[in-house]
């Protein structure tokens, strides 16, 4: 393991692609380059709050550098280390639907790539460190209260196995930043912060979009077979099959990702088409939220209040209608659509086979036959919203349901799944028949398999977290740190490490969330202000 001093840069996007030959820290649209170069914004007293070993060891970097002072002074954007060469990166992207020209990191400076001991490069990025070109009308910097939860869910979601941006370091900067935070004219200068974020590339669908958008053939292609060569060289050298074959893959990942997504309940909030990485990472973690009552319907983003584009039921539609805005993008490159037509179909087909297999994994059967499991499966979402359901206990004390035997009665049954309920008072009369019927169904069901009550609990207890990073979990730890205690973000992302293991000295994190936060902003209601 290295330290600071240490570490070895290969800056391959810098190195191979074509830069702003502007210099200047001005805002301005800026054609025919792939980035800017430009430097963090120095900061008054950086100060690390959080760091994750993990990431630490996946760069290569020993974890004992985090008590240096040095690497607050450096992932505070006070100082950089040889080999690095900061850029902001241009990029469009439609946001809510609509085009919106060119957006760009106008809060994140890519660092450099870090070489790790296995040969493979890992960016760092450092977001709200300063404005930089792309800023626009906003100040490039981020607040704590964001940037505590950009910090614990990406580690979150990694330890869930879902594929994600990670996060090496939350740091103070010593300085107040104004925000308002639900955009009501009740502004507050808030504690600003930075997190490095760490992924083995940050291009977006947008990164795509916007030399398309500009007619930027040349530059299109350039990107195109970047992206291929570096990233995905196991599809061998680019040209018009290989460019068809990585639409493909783009499409598989991005796929992978979103059922994954339904699988945790986790609502990203802003899918706009420059917070789609082309790796397939979940990219970006601003208004998102987790389901706590099942409700297809919810999004955590007052923003996209009105039309919830962004609700939860509708991710796996909008990721297949971002994949057809990158689909378009390349369509000057490829000369025709058909190849990306075979793409997005293919997304479509396997959006609905995945998502059968990991409900399937979620009820604890082998699969889920498309005629004669369909019903309950309808029958189980329906169920869950007849009254306020938290999902995650749900399916954990679902495991605790036996297989069909005449021993346990329905009160009894019902006890097992009674905690997932927000308002058991609600649970009587038809309600509670219609959760006793299907459970009974269920229990049918698993009769049918050839799979013990516990070897299935296991199984279900691997795809259906106890733990997840609750809303309200994450503003107690923004609460307490803001007051200057920060020991809550460390025994989260402590917790949060093993998501699917009991951990009953734990348990009091697994809990539904509390009616204060049932309207808190913060906890039920966020706002792209951060
Ligand atoms: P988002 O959808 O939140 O990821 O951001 C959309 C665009 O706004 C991106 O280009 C961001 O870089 C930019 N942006 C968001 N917040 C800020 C900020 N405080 N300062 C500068 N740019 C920002
Ligand atoms: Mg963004």
């Amino acid at each position: 393991m290295a330290t600071l001093d240490e570490l070895n840069f290969n800056n391959r996007f810098t190195d191979q692609l074509p830069g702003d030959p502007e210099l200047t820290n001005a805002r301005r649209q800026v054609e025919q380059a792939f980035y800017s170069n430009v430097m963090p914004t120095p900061v008054v007293k950086p100060q690390l709050v959080a760091g994750s070993a993990e990431v630490a060891e996946l760069i290569g970097l020993d974890a004992a550098e985090f008590d240096n002072e040095k690497f607050a002074s450096v992932f505070g954007g006070n100082e950089t280390l040889p080999g690095m060469q900061p850029h902001a990166m241009c990029y469009g992207g439609h946001q809510f639907g609509h085009w919106a020209g060119q957006l760009g990191d106008g809060r994140a400076i890519n660092l450099g790539d870090v070489v790790s001991a296995d040969g493979s490069p890992w960016t760092l990025q450092l977001k709200g460190a300063g404005p930089t070109p792309y800023s626009r009308t906003a100040d490039g910097l981020a607040v704590l209260r964001s940037s505590v939860r950009e910090f614990l869910c990406s580690e979150a979601m990694f330890h869930l196995g879902v594929p994600t941006t990670r996060a090496l370091s939350l740091v103070l900067t010593g300085e107040r930043v104004m925000r308002d935070m639900m955009y009501d004219g009740n502004a507050r200068l808030e504690p600003g912060a930075i997190v490095c974020r760490v992924a083995p590339n940050f291009i977006r669908f947008g990164n795509f979009q916007i030399f398309a958008a500009r007619g930027d053939m040349e530059n299109l292609k350039r990107l195109v077979d970047f992206t291929i060569e570096n990233y995905f060289p196991h599809l061998g050298e680019p040209g018009p099959e290989v460019y068809a074959a990585w639409f493909a893959e783009v499409c598989d990942r991005t796929c992978k990702m979103v059922v994954d997504w339904m699988r945790v309940g986790f609502v990203h909030g802003v899918m706009n088409t420059d917070n789609m990485s082309i790796m397939g990472l979940t990219i970006d973690y601003g208004p998102y939220g987790w389901l706590e009552d099942y409700d297809p319907g919810w999004t955590p983003n007052t923003t996209d209040a009105e039309g919830k584009r962004y609700r939860f039921g509708n991710q796996p539609m909008v990721a297949h209608w971002n994949l057809y805005q990158l689909g378009s993008a390349l369509v000057g490159l490829l000369g025709e659509t058909e190849t990306l037509q075979v793409g997005l179909d293919g997304f479509l087909k396997k959006v609905e086979a995945d998502s059968n297999a990991m409900m399937a994994s979620k009820l604890g059967l082998a699969s889920l036959d498309p005629e004669a499991d369909e019903k309950l499966k309808q029958d189980l979402f329906v169920m869950l919203t007849l009254t306020e359901t938290d999902m995650t206990i749900f399916y954990r004390k679902l495991a605790t349901v036996p297989a069909e035997s005449d021993s346990i009665d329905d009160d009894a049954l019902l006890a097992l799944v009674m905690d997932a309920y927000y308002l058991p008072k609600q649970v009587t009369g038809e309600v509670r028949q219609a959760i006793v019927d299907w459970l009974r169904r269920y229990q049918k069901r698993v009769s049918e398999e050839a799979v013990s009550d516990q070897d299935r609990a296991a199984k279900m207890n691997a795809v259906n977290p106890k733990y997840v990073l609750r809303n309200y979990l994450a503003q107690l730890a923004i609460d307490k740190s803001e007051a200057g205690d920060h020991s809550m973000i460390a025994e989260l992302l402590e917790l949060l490490r093993r998501p699917y293991d009991e951990q009953p000295e734990m348990e009091h994190y697994a809990a539904k969330r509390p009616d204060w936060a049932r309207s808190r902003p913060g906890c039920s209601m966020l706002s792209c202000s951060s």
